[in-house]
């Protein structure tokens, strides 16, 4: 399988490329330190220590203890644990108060617990996608197991007053969850001093393989058990250490460390001329999202008049890969359900795309977006079935 070498690849909020140096860093954990790290001879306490230096440093980058951070196989484990647990730790609380943007990870598993029977409330948005902080707050009261509200939005890029919420949940004495997928590593995160109580995060989203992620419990609160078997994880999360992966982990998280202040300018630099330029040149197109608080690597433009689907089809043809909602839901057509909830008008809900860039975003790459998208844009709405001139 042969990856063409000029890729323009802008979907880094669906998966990240592998860093080199991650790489280099596991590739030992697949061959000759293949040892079970919960073995008790000193081949698999020496693959232990590589485990316990990978849960040192990423804990390092969102300011938590090692002993808070538990390994998990993906974003989606962490934010169903997370959830469950929740919910476990005071039967007498039946309600999960979340919003109306959360990930599927997060809305999925909503709607399986409002089948068994939990009480879900959903906080709605406005249209740059801002949560409605009255509401939310109305919501939360003395019934409520947890609060969950994501880090930062996958398809927008919308950052969340996590902090603020998490100190209102606690007021009513509910736990506070975050899926920070999307943060970690491109904001900085500080959960030393924070009220949050449980955070999400998945290693493919930050320059890691897929199949690890992490979950962080705040020292004190309590962790109910999702997978339940072995004693791997101090006991809170069964199944033979992905060793490999952790240790990938950790080390994608230490080079991220290093790269927040470069993603605050350098990659939001590059977003901001691609979002600046194609506004300009491409007429009725506009931002969704909040532009004043945004992850720095990601823009979702809306075309009117055009279909997001037949963009990305002409994008690829040029070796440009972008998308037209999460991953998740790409494929279909179906319009966001993020989008929905922002009430984008109907013009304008199937005609969006999201750029997403990455450390590795050139210059060059953007300048060649910049070229290529004007004119497949005026092409689509020649075509257009929708009739505009
Ligand atoms: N949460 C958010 C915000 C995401 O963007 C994603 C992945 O797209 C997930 C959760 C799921 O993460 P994973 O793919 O590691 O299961």
């Amino acid at each position: 399988m042969s990856q063409t070498p000029d890729l323009i690849y802008l979907d880094n909020n669906a998966t990240t490329k592998v860093d080199p140096q991650v790489v280099k860093v596991m590739m030992p954990f697949l061959s000759q330190w293949y040892g079970n790290a919960s073995s008790v001879h000193t081949f698999g306490g020496q693959v232990r220590h590589h485990v316990e230096e990978a849960r040192a440093r990423a804990a390092a980058l969102v300011e938590a203890l090692p002993e808070e951070i538990i390994f998990t196989s993906c974003g989606t484990e962490s934010d169903n644990a997370a959830l469950l647990s929740a919910l476990e730790n005071d039967v007498r609380r039946r309600k999960v108060v979340t919003t109306r943007v959360e990930h599927p990870a997060v809305l999925g598993f909503a709607k399986v617990l409002q089948q068994r029977g939990y009480h879900v409330e959903y906080a709605p948005v406005n249209g740059r996608g801002q949560l409605c902080m009255d509401t939310l707050v109305r919501m939360i009261d003395d019934q409520t197991a947890v609060v969950s509200v994501m880090w930062a939005n996958n398809e927008t890029g919308n950052i969340y007053p996590v902090y603020e919420i998490a100190e209102i949940a606690h007021q009513h004495g509910a736990l506070f969850h975050t899926d920070a997928v999307q943060a970690v590593g491109k904001v900085p995160i500080d959960l030393a001093s924070a009220n949050i109580d449980l955070l999400s995060l998945s290693g493919h989203k930050l320059h890691a393989p897929k199949g690890v992620g992490a979950l962080y419990v705040k020292k004190g609160t309590r962790f109910n058990q999702f997978l339940i078997g072995g004693h791997q994880e101090f006991g809170l999360r069964a199944g033979t250490e992905n060793v490999p992966g952790i240790v990938a982990l950790g080390e994608a998280m230490r080079i991220a460390a290093d790269h927040i202040e470069f993603e605050r300018s350098e990659v939001a630099r590059l977003r901001d001329k691609l979002e600046h330029e194609l506004l300009k040149q491409c007429p009725d197109a506009r931002v969704n999202g909040n532009p004043l608080s945004r992850l720095p690597n990601t823009t979702n433009l809306s075309f009117e008049y055009v279909e997001g689907e037949s963009i990305l089809l002409m994008l690829d043809r040029f070796n440009i890969a972008a998308s037209s909602g999460s991953a998740c839901t790409s494929g279909s057509l179906e319009p966001s359900h993020v989008l929905r909830a922002m009430g984008v008008p109907e013009t304008a809900l199937h005609g969006s795309v999201r750029f997403s860039l990455s450390r590795y975003t050139t210059e060059r790459e953007i300048d060649t977006v910049i070229e290529k998208m004007p004119p497949i844009i005026r092409r689509l709405r020649e075509i257009s079935p929708f009739g505009h001139a």
